[in-house]
């Protein structure tokens, strides 16, 4: 299943689908700092951006449970 109408390349399409222990695939560039948030003292999650350099396609990696793992930018 496509996860938009967006045009993906194959490794963002494959990437979209990784778990959660998936890293970027190999044309990916990161995309600005990763953030790290902490809540109450804790380490909370870090989220961390990536542009794909063949397609452009934008995501967005996530260590938070209640995320999913790799979400792509919309638009
Ligand atoms: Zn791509």
């Amino acid at each position: 299943m496509k996860a938009t109408a967006m045009t993906c390349c194959d490794l963002c399409d494959k990437q979209l689908a990784k778990s959660k222990r998936g890293g970027p695939h190999g044309y990916m560039k990161n995309l600005g700092d990763k953030r790290v948030f902490v809540s109450q003292g804790r380490l909370g999650y870090e989220e961390q951006d990536y542009q794909c350099l063949t397609c452009q396609a934008r995501f967005t990696h996530s260590t938070n449970k209640n995320d999913q793992a790799w979400t792509l930018w919309e638009g």
